[in-house]
């Protein structure tokens, strides 16, 4: 059997930067913005299957499983007005509703956190329903990344977040070159003058849904969500 190739991580991320600055710099109708991002997670899904293969990884994750949906979760505006969207064109209004019921808890309780106190609470992601993400087609960038060789070592992080010696339990080469094709994604929106930075999905989806303003201001180049919703 031919060995897969794999592209180095600089060439990923300067491929990805290039890609994501082309499509957004001076397009900043919506729709194509949302394109811009669902392109980005096709070769982005390409990079994490093709790094697989070459490294020859075995998952253990399993549908059902969802010890990840309780980590601390951030996604970038982009990610967040397609998410936004999706709920709005393909979920039921009663779903759209309880996401954000659960949302809105989640955004009092980390507003009083630090960052170190979010990432030991194992607060459920407000997507996760009945143990499946309700947005799959259009998940974050970076739970797209995530997964597992060892589920034990899911499970234990689940059961102590507090403990950071716990090993990571993905295939190294794997998570690095996810992590370049993220990375050059986020340097290409902040090329093409557009704010690239970190929110917490609950309190950005929240704004997102109870202002009509965050994409807005993101189109102008500005902030998109307030203080309270950007990750340090
Ligand atoms: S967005 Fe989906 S995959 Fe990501 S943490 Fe939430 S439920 Fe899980």
């Amino acid at each position: 059997m031919q060995p897969v190739s794999v592209e180095a991580p600089l060439k990923i991320r300067q491929q990805e930067s290039r890609a994501l600055e082309q499509a957004c710099a001076g397009n900043k109708e919506g729709s194509k913005l949302g394109k811009a991002t669902r392109d980005h997670y096709m070769r982005l899904d390409a990079v994490i299957a093709s790094s697989m293969a070459a490294t020859k990884t075995q998952v253990d994750c399993q549908r059902g499983c969802d010890y990840c949906c309780y980590y601390k979760v951030s996604a970038s505006a982009n990610e967040i007005f397609l998410i936004s969207t999706w709920m709005q064109t393909r979920l039921p209004a009663e779903r759209v509703e309880s996401i954000l019921v659960a949302a809105r808890e989640n955004a009092a309780r980390i507003a009083h956190m630090t960052t170190a106190q979010h990432l030991s609470s194992n607060i459920q992601c407000p997507l996760l329903v009945d143990g499946a993400c309700s947005i799959y087609d259009v998940r974050p960038a970076m739970c797209r990344k995530h997964h597992s060789l060892n589920v034990a070592l899911c499970k234990q992080s689940y059961e102590h977040p507090e403990d950071i010696s716990i090993p990571n339990p993905e295939e190294p080469q794997v998570g690095m070159r996810a992590l370049a094709a993220i990375a050059g994604a986020r340097e290409g929106i902040e090329r093409a003058g557009l704010d690239a930075g970190l929110y917490d999905l609950s309190t950005a989806l929240l704004e997102t849904f109870t202002d009509n303003k965050p994409e807005k201001r993101w189109r102008k180049g500005k902030k998109a969500f307030s203080k309270a919703a950007a990750v340090s």
